[in-house]
């Protein structure tokens, strides 16, 4: 698949119908044009389209909309072996207090004695509302030597538990960007591979009765 029908998958993703023109202003930013949306178009067979009143409307077949989870990466909402707990996971909204007792729960269920790691609840940017989540690790001092001790950075504004959750605060990100920690401190690399996507489904299995009713 090209980039430019993956941008097309995930936008339509997010609608259940959309027209040409709505579409093709949401892919502005992939820079693509009329002609490359029609090409593309022609090409994904998991495309649908329908012309009312002289308009089109595109949206993607119910076959292969269950694998999009809204504030997950494509790749990773594929590869879950469990996808209904992560898209669970996605629409749970969470505060502060609720992320920070989500990670040190699972801190010292698999770094137990380990320096605890690093959490930031981070404001969004001045007139927006929302904020990127980031997970890893850090190198830092400790007395005359160094530790290495993960990093989480979340958005502090719990996702409103309607529209879109991108940017908001959530369980299914909290976990998400502990995987990224996880994966750092236990092998040194991370990215939205299947061994990612493996752990972030054990440590929502692991969390699960703490957020889901
Ligand atoms: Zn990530």
């Amino acid at each position: 698949m090209t980039e430019h029908q993956k941008a097309i998958i995930l936008e339509l993703g997010k609608y259940g119908e959309i027209t040409r023109h709505r579409l093709l202003q949401r892919l502005f930013n992939h820079q693509i044009n009329h002609f490359e949306l029609d090409r593309a178009l022609l090409t994904l067979s998991n495309v649908e389209s329908t012309r009312r009143d002289n308009i089109t409307y595109y949206k993607l077949r119910d076959s292969v909309r269950k694998y999009i989870i809204n504030g997950e990466y494509d790749s990773v909402a594929r590869q879950s072996l469990n996808p209904e707990r992560l898209r669970a996971a996605h629409s749970t909204p969470c505060d502060a207090a609720q992320a920070y007792f989500l990670i040190a729960f699972l801190h010292e269920k698999h770094f137990a004695g380990q320096p605890p790691p690093i959490v930031r609840l981070r404001k969004p940017i001045k007139g927006k509302h929302r904020a990127r989540g980031w997970g890893g690790a850090k190198t830092v001092k400790c007395g005359d030597s160094t530790v290495r001790r993960g990093y989480v950075s979340l958005p502090i504004t719990p996702y409103p538990g309607v529209g879109l959750p991108h940017g908001y605060l959530r369980v299914g990100l909290v976990i998400h960007e502990f995987t990224h920690a996880f994966e750092m401190l236990k092998f040194g690399s991370t990215s939205h591979d299947v061994r990612f996507t493996l752990f972030l489904d054990t440590l929502l299995q692991e969390t699960e009765s703490f957020w889901r009713i």
